[in-house]
């Protein structure tokens, strides 16, 4: 297994990871299998969407805010429901066939590290697996 860091800025944030998934993938010279990206965290996710238009992301972010408000009915003390709920909803990971040594994404798809409870330092693990 990789790691790489992010360190986000804002208290929800999209960030495109694809190129640093893709230097993982070189580097491990495997030419067929799955990439599983994964983080470990309760209040930040990996999801896969848009990178042409930056505000696919803007209105993601933007929506999952009025449908997860950050003051609510919570009950958990440390008052970061919504990153939870919002981490829940995305997810921990993502699986990404690999054929020819490349990610099978689509042109306008990027894989995104989604912050929910930032600004922090957080980890992205890949791992590769051939098959
Ligand atoms: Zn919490």
């Amino acid at each position: 297994m990789r790691q790489f860091s992010v360190k986000t800025q804002a208290r929800s944030q999209m960030i495109d990871v694809t190129a640093q998934v893709r230097s993982i993938l070189r580097e491990s010279r495997v030419e067929n299998g799955i990439c599983v990206v994964f983080v470990p965290h309760t209040t930040a996710a990996v999801t896969i969407n848009e990178n042409a238009d930056p505000d696919v992301p803007r209105d993601i972010l933007a929506q999952l805010d009025k449908t997860i408000p950050l003051r609510g009915d919570y009950l958990h003390s440390e008052g970061n429901s919504a990153a939870h709920i919002k981490a829940s909803l995305f997810g921990a990971s993502e699986t990404v066939l690999v054929e020819g040594g490349s990610l099978v994404l689509g042109t306008w798809q990027s894989i995104f590290f989604c912050e929910f409870d930032g600004p922090r330092t957080r980890q992205v693990c890949v791992k590769i697996i051939p098959a």
